[in-house]
């Protein structure tokens, strides 16, 4: 189930030319934890679903370890279209698709939000600190007008060419769900 408005034939920015289709956030709309990614990848635009690939591979293995599912949670991207070769969002595409998420922040109002990757962190939050510094922290912040609990992760993606970060993954993951277990 995807939570807030989406326009799926949305042609707000550049993106809209490339994708097979929107891919909307995914999951229980009463989650009170929202993991966010960077922008759907290949696998992603077919299906039509976040994290189907092999990082939400990772992702769910996480999840499971933590002791939830991903249907309990709730799973969304900065930007809901595919960008070309999968390169990073740029700064207007976010902020072009940024009423999205919004929409489904207002919907879900949680209480712990979880940034894959840099990217997400510091647009969400405005983290410029390097990861090694904030990964697995749970920071106090506020998304427009909500105060949450932001916890920052690696991407999955990068965890899978650097095995090494796949153990503060999964510890980021854990601590993102028990905070949200204990508010
Ligand atoms: N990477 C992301 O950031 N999001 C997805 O949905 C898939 C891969």
């Amino acid at each position: 189930m995807s939570c807030g408005k989406i326009d799926l034939h949305c042609r707000i920015c550049r993106l809209s030319s490339g994708r097979t289709q929107v891919v909307p956030g995914k999951g229980s709309c009463r989650s009170r934890i929202v993991f966010v990614g960077e922008a759907p990848g290949k696998d992603e635009d077919l299906r039509g679903e976040p994290f189907v690939g092999r990082a939400g591979k990772l992702l769910d293995e996480a999840l499971a370890n933590a002791g939830v599912g991903r249907g309990e949670v709730y799973i969304t991207n900065l930007v809901k279209c595919r960008p070309p070769e999968n390169r990073r969002p740029r700064k207007d595409e976010i902020a072009a698709c940024s009423g999205y998420l919004s929409s489904e922040l207002e919907e879900l109002r949680p209480t712990v939000v979880c940034a894959l990757g840099q990217t997400v962190a510091k647009s969400l939050f405005g983290e410029s600190a390097s990861m090694k510094e904030i990964v697995g922290k749970a920071i106090p912040k506020q998304i427009g007008g909500l105060k949450v609990t932001a916890v920052i992760a690696y991407h999955p993606a990068a965890c899978l060419y650097r095995r090494s970060n796949i153990k503060a993954f999964r510890n980021s993951i854990q601590r993102a769900v028990e905070t949200s277990k204990r508010q």
